[in-house]
């Protein structure tokens, strides 16, 4: 879709072959689309300008993204405006269910923005959202990609106890670069979210790392074991692409072999399954994923 992307001193660079994408052009992106106007409903697809979009629509998926369509953080590698909240539509939960009982799938991502100007940061916007999923989607598999909380436990509680199939928290980076690339995160409050979902929660849990921001092999490795140590079943590694040229930049291009570098150590490191490459997203293909993991079975 996209072949150009801007670099550091904001010179168009080529974008190496194996990341071009193909616009979407099936009659199910049509379908999908049509639904997500009416509905009125986000999809972190579309806000943070996924490369996968064409792909993933076409086959009849999408990623739902509640809470509204702006954050209360600013990262700098997310194409999701910050500011301008709003109270979430006590709506939304009924209206997420009801898009995707028409979707015929198996197996569905939610996610949301960070509200932090929230009391409860979202929890019970989550958890109300879950609950109405699992009343009128009968056998479709729920996987949570929720925001830190800020390390506030009983929100995770409030999330954890809707029992989601598979709960997600993307680390994003190694911790050298969480306070560059995440200024208002911390690398600590995304591992204990993930502990308290795995050790306290006994749900399965699933993190992912954006690579190509200056990171190292061995940090990332490191991020690996520090993932595994607090239970994580699922990894995630994709390149990092620069959404304009407000964002920080792309250091490096990691190539497929690398990907599948990292994948192949990843899992006799012990993750259960590991999806990489250069177009992986969280939650691109999240079914697979989840089949590799034995999440959802044929
Ligand atoms: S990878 Fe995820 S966010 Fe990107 S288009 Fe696919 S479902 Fe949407």
């Amino acid at each position: 879709m996209v072949n150009e992307k801007q670099s550091a001193d904001n010179k168009i660079v080529r974008l190496p072959e194996w990341l071009k994408t193909s616009l979407p052009k099936e009659e199910n992106y049509f379908r999908l689309r049509a639904l997500v106007e009416k509905s009125r409903l986000n999809t972190v697809c579309e806000s943070a300008s996924c490369p996968n979009i064409g792909q993933c629509w076409d086959a009849g998926t999408l990623t739902l993204m509640i809470l509204g369509d702006s954050c209360s953080r600013a990262c700098r590698f997310c194409d999701v405006p910050t500011g301008g909240l709003t109270p979430p539509s006590p709506d939304e939960p009924e209206s997420v269910a009801g898009i995707l009982s028409q979707l015929n799938l198996r197996y569905a991502v939610i996610t949301s923005v960070d509200r932090d100007d929230l009391a409860d940061g979202g929890a019970d916007h989550w958890a109300k959202t879950l609950n109405a999923i699992r009343e009128r989607c009968d056998g479709l598999k729920v996987e949570a990609l929720i925001p830190d909380f800020r390390g506030n436990q009983k929100n995770l509680k409030t999330v954890c106890d809707a029992r989601p199939d598979v709960l997600a928290h993307n680390i994003e980076t190694v911790e050298s670069l969480q306070s560059w690339a995440r200024p208002q995160s911390k690398y600590s409050w995304s591992l204990n979210a993930l502990e308290t979902a795995a050790g306290s929660f006994g749900l399965i849990t699933k993190s992912g790392l954006m690579l190509g921001l200056g990171e190292k092999k061995t940090e990332v490795l490191q991020t690996m074991k520090d993932l595994l140590s607090v239970g994580c079943n699922i990894l995630s590694l994709g390149q990092y692409l620069r959404p304009s040229r407000k964002h920080m930049r792309v250091v490096e291009f990691i190539s497929p072999a690398m990907f599948a570098d990292y994948k192949t150590i990843g899992e006799a490191m012990g993750f259960d399954h590991v999806e990489a490459g250069p177009l992986v997203r969280s939650s691109f293909r999240a079914d697979r994923q989840a089949r590799s993991a034995g999440i959802l079975v044929e």
